[in-house]
């Protein structure tokens, strides 16, 4: 057991790297690396239900994560690996539950001082709070400083009244300016301590994909963002290299469907996996907003996505029940259908409209799209045509996207669904219309969607309304090469309009205190409605078989 006797002349740190995956404008490794007088072990833990194949899973991957994002953070571990060996040290591959794994590891190396960045996920908090205890009751120094966000969560709430601001406005109100901005960030680090002796402890290299057991033939598009550090900063700098598309950056202006040149930075995995400092960012924004006559603003500008994402993990740090309908004090109660067909045609590419259907295809090939097609289809799934509970594109999201984030992807899937902040249902993105205002001749779709490449351009977005004869010209036969709408968007849109109108009326008179049972009954009310109805969706399906 590690005691404070051995805090001696040759005192020793362990960096506990999880998120936080660089070497610049890391105040956690900056701080081992000055005050460690002895070795400095730098660590990453693989959990192997993050991490190791699952076969029973709905795309290649493990329990949690698909393969794309597994591919993307063990390029990230490479890179930071390599960063450190450039330091005079190297990355610590250890296997097993993270938590058993450290404390395994304190014990074993005699550590005097625990570094690692702070993290406001339910799952790092509950972590964290064993391995300190662990810390504290051993002797052992912790350091865990807050540098994955712009602002502390608990600072913005606290001052807030305890309360996470709901708004982007009030939140920018309360926030101000980041307390570090007017000093200058630690970007470099000209040396890190050598690791000391690993003991009994089992250590490994970051292994490859295929040492992980997934076969590199399990996937056939992969998604063309490589991960780490160096990855990260050679594509913010281009990103920014350009001052005037900086200066101009308006979100709602991007174009969903642009795919060799995406309209945004793709800076989102980098960021979610912390080879991208926030704050390094925000500064080398701000740089550029000096430099320029004028530039946009929040919440439509560049610097406005940053802070998008620290409201997120603000709402989320200070709800509890964050990602979950039920008891989420914040989440409109609303009886969803747990319809697995409709569910299963929107993860698997099959609702039959193109538009959605390229999406969810360069989601499952890419992991990552723009955030306008991701507003298409989390409203498809849910409030827009498929009623089906947000809480299960969550979890297809959750599992695909390399820049998968626990906070940002709920908060964006309650905003999405009119379960929170927003709340305009009758305003629903149109499966035909929203892309072929961007793309009328369908790129998009012919690049993810190739069985649609020789459609003709007038039909790209409808397919099904083409003659047969242009179908069989273009070798794509509607209900055999490619499906039927699941539901048609006119109808589906419109019950989901009602739907919605009754379900806000009750938490409306309920004062959000909706019961269990005032659900079910709602959810009977409304199925016996739609019986009612004689053009519903359910008969659509039917015919579209
Ligand atoms: P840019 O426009 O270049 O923005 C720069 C950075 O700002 C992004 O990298 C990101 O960190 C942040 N940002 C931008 N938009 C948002 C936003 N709306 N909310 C919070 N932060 C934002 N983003 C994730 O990082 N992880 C997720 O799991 C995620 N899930 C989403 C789920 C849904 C249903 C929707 C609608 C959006 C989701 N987003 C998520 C937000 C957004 O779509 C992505 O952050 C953005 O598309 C990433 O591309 P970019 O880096 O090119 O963004």
């Amino acid at each position: 057991m590690a005691s404070p006797a051995s805090s001696s002349a040759s005192s020793s740190s362990l960096m506990w790297f999880r998120k936080g995956l660089r070497i610049h404008d890391n105040p956690a490794l900056q701080h081992a690396a000055s005050r460690a007088r002895g070795p400095l072990y730098p660590v990453f833990v693989i959990d192997p239900r993050y991490m190791e194949p699952d076969r029973a899973a709905f795309s290649p991957g493990s329990p949690r994560a698909g393969v794309n994002r597994i591919r993307f953070l063990l390029e990230c571990l490479a890179d930071l690996d390599a960063g450190l060996r450039r330091l005079g040290s190297r990355l610590l591959v250890l296997k097993g539950e993270p938590g058993e794994v450290l404390i395994r590891c304190l014990d074993e190396w005699n550590v005097d001082r625990l570094c690692f960045e702070h993290d406001t996920e339910p799952y790092y908090q509950a972590l964290d709070k064993k391995v300190k205890n662990f810390a504290s009751a051993a002797g052992i120094e912790t350091f865990s400083p807050v540098s994955h966000t712009l602002f502390d969560p608990a600072d913005v709430i606290a001052r807030n009244g305890g309360k996470p601001p709901l708004s982007y406005q009030s939140f920018l109100k309360l926030a101000g300016k980041p307390s570090w901005e007017g000093s200058p960030l630690s970007t470099m680090l000209s040396s890190v301590p050598p690791v000391g002796d690993v003991g009994r402890c089992e250590v490994f290299e970051v292994p490859t994909l295929i040492e992980l057991g997934y076969d590199e033939t399990e996937q056939d598009d992969v998604a063309p963002f490589r991960g780490g550090e160096t990855a990260a900063l050679t594509r913010m700098k281009e990103a920014l290299s350009n001052k005037a598309w900086v200066a101009d950056f308006e979100k709602p202006k991007g174009d969903p469907s642009a795919f060799y040149k995406p309209a945004t930075t793709v800076l989102s995995p980098y960021l979610k996996f912390g080879c991208l400092s926030s704050r390094y960012f925000y500064q080398c924004l701000q740089d550029i907003y000096k430099d320029v006559n004028k530039h946009t603003s929040p919440p439509v500008s560049l610097l406005g996505q940053l802070l998008w994402r620290d409201f997120f993990y603000t709402a989320a740090f200070g709800t509890p029940n964050f990602d979950k309908m039920k008891g989420n004090r914040i989440c409109k109660q609303i009886p969803w259908s747990d319809d697995e067909q409709l569910l299963a045609a929107w993860r698997e590419a099959r609702t039959g409209y193109p538009w959605i259907d390229a999406i969810m295809v360069q989601l499952r090939k890419w992991g990552w799209m723009h955030h306008l097609a991701r507003h298409c289809v989390a409203c498809f799934l849910t409030r827009g045509d498929l009623f089906v509970h947000w809480e299960k594109g969550r979890d297809v999201f959750e599992r695909l996207l390399i820049d998968s984030d626990w906070a940002v992807n709920n908060g964006n899937w309650l905003w999405l669904s009119c379960s929170s902040f927003f709340y305009q249902y009758n305003r629903i993105y149109s499966p035909i219309t929203f892309g072929k205002k961007y793309d009328p001749n369908g790129s998009y779709i012919r690049h993810f969607l190739p069985v649609l490449k020789d459609m003709p351009k007038e039909y790209i977005y409808e397919p099904w309304k083409a003659p047969l004869s242009i179908q069989t010209k273009a070798k794509c036969i509607i209900g055999r090469d490619y499906p039927n709408p699941v539901v048609s968007h006119d109808s589906a849109s419109k019950e989901c309009r009602r739907k919605l109108a009754e379900a806000y009326a009750v938490n409306q008179r309920l004062n959000g205190m909706v019961s269990d049972e005032d659900l079910k009954s709602l959810r009977r009310k409304l199925e016996e409605d739609q019986e009612k109805e004689p053009r519903n969706t359910k008969q659509r399906r039917k015919r579209s078989g």
